[in-house]
């Protein structure tokens, strides 16, 4: 029995010397993965409701690992946020979406973008200038492109973030507040942002046709964000019912798997031209 334990303890000191190896290595890796272009933009639609036409897509970074795969965001974002890579990942991301933007159009595709910001990016000083930049040496209408930020995002340092958000939106660039529902934000807060879309987080939306309270927060929600003239997005449609729903109270865009998931940019041009008109 002893030795069996000291196995197990060996085998699961290991473990733990694998996995911070692991760490270590990832953090590195996605260092050359930015360089090296590891990184892929996937993309999923964002429908307007009143045209029913798709309008707009959200740009979802992957990383396409040559060992493991297809890695979700969710597993290297929060690394890149912890080890100063995120300006490069977003400014990588955003690089790319305008590219993307620009082949489409040459095949008489017109899509507005949206791409994700996280904290890191808007603590940054030196954020709304990079941006301006970017845009300006891509070659961007700047009013179709969209940022989409977290309440949290600017509530880590809200006076910074406020005030870069302000100036890049006085210079056209259309603001989403993502998430909206989860976070800590205040009314007060969220009345000091300068934004002009408001995304409905997707807890609230996944069991809207069986769930009361939802459907009282979400119609409340719409109520309020119209009266302070903002576009409403729904996230995480997946079924018929909560599309219909959300359409006949005024929700101005939907998105979610119902519709499409996350695809890479030629499945979307594929997607689009059999999307019915
Ligand atoms: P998010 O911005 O809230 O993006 C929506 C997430 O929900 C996406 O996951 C999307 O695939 C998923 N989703 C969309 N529709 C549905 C649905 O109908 N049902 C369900 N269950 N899920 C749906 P994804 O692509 O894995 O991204 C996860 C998160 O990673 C994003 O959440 C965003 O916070 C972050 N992220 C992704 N790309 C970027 C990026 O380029 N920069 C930054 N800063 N964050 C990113
Ligand atoms: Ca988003
Ligand atoms: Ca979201
Ligand atoms: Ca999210």
């Amino acid at each position: 029995h002893a030795k069996k334990h000291k196995l197990d303890d060996q085998v699961y000191d290991s473990r733990i010397d694998i996995n911070t190896l692991e760490r270590l290595q990832l953090i590195n890796e996605l260092k050359s993965a930015i360089q090296h272009n590891e990184l892929v933009l996937f993309y999923q639609p964002k429908l307007d409701l009143a045209l029913g036409k798709v309008t707009h897509v959200e740009a979802l970074v992957r990383w396409l690992h040559p060992v493991s795969g297809l890695i979700p965001p969710d597993t290297f974002i929060p690394i890149a946020e912890k080890t100063g890579q995120m300006n490069a990942l977003t400014r990588w991301v955003m690089v790319e979406a305008i590219a993307q933007y620009h082949r489409w159009k040459r095949q008489d595709i017109e899509l507005a973008i949206a791409i994700n910001i996280s904290a890191e990016n808007l603590k940054d000083e030196s954020f709304c200038q990079w941006v301006l930049d970017i845009i300006a040496d891509q070659n961007m209408p700047i009013e179709a492109l969209t940022l989409e930020i977290t309440e949290d995002a600017v509530v880590a340092d809200p006076a910074t973030a406020i005030k870069q958000l302000s100036v890049l939106r006085q210079y056209g660039l259309k603001l989403s507040i993502d998430d909206y529902g989860t976070g800590y934000s205040s009314l007060a807060q969220l009345k000091q942002l300068p934004v002009d879309e408001l995304k409905i987080d997707r807890s609230f939306i996944q069991q809207l046709m069986i769930n009361g309270d939802d459907r009282t927060i979400v119609n409340s929600t719409l109520q309020l964000a119209h009266n302070l003239g903002l576009t409403v997005v729904a996230e995480g449609i997946e079924d018929k019912a909560t599309l219909s729903w959300l359409k006949q109270r005024g929700c101005e865009m939907a998105q979610g798997y119902y519709l499409s998931r996350p695809i890479d940019a030629d499945g979307l041009s594929q997607w689009l031209a059999e999307f019915p008109t």
